[in-house]
């Protein structure tokens, strides 16, 4: 199918501006992977994920600017209300560059999505029209100690003060809670039932003496999410999304869009970062390094392509992300062959990104739902098989 005249004039203004704007991959300037935070010491961590947070909101006040944020998004909650095509485009020529919203990835991808589908008039005036200029950072507090993959299973408690409810209870796994204005929160609202029919979806406000953010050291030896623990914080009837009881349908649209959104992400392009590599360390030419890089390419196109007919196919973001982290983690292991024994020097300008990456690609495969349950959901929904049988 050919593409129509002022598609292909889109698509061409987007590409020359970010070409004038967007600095390249592999650059000196590229940020990327600035979302990709670690550190040594707890202050070390909030002050790195403080940097990434400038660098990324001084990124999308420029996209805003130029009229490519929030493109698809109603006009009256600060978007460009343009088609959903245009989003798609600009996103994957995001993809080709030196760039990242991802420090504000829930508040930019996941939000929007929640609130428009599920949210009020109300909730999507307070918040859209600040996330779009990149001045509302926001975070998910929906795992717990004992509630991840079966997040049926939560316990954190929200009771009926009037006018509100007091949420009481711990979080974990929190990323982005150091820096987060608000998070999108799953709570037990019902005691009496305690399955699915009994949570309920809010916006709490995380800016509250009652959350404490405890950043969580990592095996790595750094920090990259929290324990939040919530202890009578104070969510008001107007921050309920989804109605009483109705936080499953609202974790349902968050998650699908969670999974595309990681799949789709401009970290996840890092082929043309380890050919720039592989030539700074003068191993370019050498055919097993050629051969990584080629394969590190074409795992991007088959991604890209993937991305590309996401519409049209069931459990497309299951399929993307489990793509992304395995490209993610095929990546990193090739550039670490590369590196050889330097790649182990934390300190190496050239080798700590790759560190950095290799560290965090386990991880890819649990946060936004691990592998297994990926598996689950693109043979259930995408290939019509039958349902794993539920406890609750
Ligand atoms: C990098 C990263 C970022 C994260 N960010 C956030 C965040 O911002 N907010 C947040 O709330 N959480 C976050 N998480 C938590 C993440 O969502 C959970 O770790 C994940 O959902 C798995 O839950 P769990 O760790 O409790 O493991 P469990 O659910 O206990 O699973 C343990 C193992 O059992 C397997 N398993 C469980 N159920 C099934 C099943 N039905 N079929 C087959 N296998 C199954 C799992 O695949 C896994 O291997 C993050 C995690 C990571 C690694």
């Amino acid at each position: 199918m050919t593409e129509r005249g002022d598609d292909a004039a889109f698509r061409a203004e987007v590409a020359t501006w970010f070409s004038g704007h967007a600095p390249a991959k592999g650059s000196a300037e590229d940020f990327s992977a600035v979302h990709i935070v670690s550190a040594g010491t707890a202050d070390d961590f909030r002050e790195r994920e403080s940097h990434a947070m400038e660098v990324t909101r001084a990124w999308q006040r420029q996209l805003h600017g130029a009229g490519w944020a929030g493109r698809s998004w109603p006009q009256e909650y600060g978007g460009q209300g343009a088609p959903a095509w245009q989003a798609h485009a600009i996103a994957e020529e995001q993809t080709r560059y030196g760039v990242s919203t991802k420090m504000l990835a829930i508040a930019l991808e996941m939000v929007p999505p929640v609130l428009l589908e599920h949210g009020t008039e109300e909730q999507c005036r307070a918040h859209l029209p600040v996330i779009v200029r990149g001045d509302e950072a926001w975070c998910q507090l929906l795992s717990e100690p004992d509630a991840g993959s079966d997040l049926g299973n939560v316990q954190t408690l929200a009771t009926w003060v009037g006018g509100g409810w007091t949420v009481s209870g711990q979080k974990v796994w929190t990323s982005g809670a150091v820096s987060a204005d608000y998070a999108l929160l799953l709570a037990r609202t019902d005691r009496s039932d305690p399955g699915r029919g009994g949570v309920s979806f809010f916006a709490l406000d995380m800016r509250q003496a009652a959350v404490t953010v405890r950043p969580l050291r990592q095996m790595s030896g750094g920090y990259h999410f929290n324990e939040v623990f919530l202890d009578d914080a104070f969510v008001p009837e107007s921050a309920l999304i989804g109605g009483l009881g109705g936080g499953f349908a609202v974790l349902r649209t968050m998650l699908t869009s969670e999974r595309a959104a990681i799949g789709g992400g401009t970290s996840a392009r890092s082929a043309a970062q380890l050919r720039s590599m592989a030539e700074e360390t003068g191993r370019a030419g050498e055919p097993t390094v050629r051969q990584e890089v080629v394969r590190a390419h074409t795992r991007e196109r088959l991604l890209d392509l993937v991305m590309s007919r996401a519409a049209s196919i069931p459990a497309a973001g299951p399929i993307t992300k489990l793509l992304y982290s395995e490209h993610a983690r095929l990546s990193a292991n090739a550039a670490l062959e590369i590196l050889g024994p330097s790649s182990l020097i934390a300190d190496d300008p050239l080798s700590e990104p790759w560190l950095d990456r290799f560290l965090f690609a386990p991880g890819l495969r649990l946060g936004g739902g691990t592998d297994e349950i990926q598996r689950n959901t693109i043979a259930e929904r995408g290939l019509g098989l039958p349902r794993e049988p539920r406890l609750t």
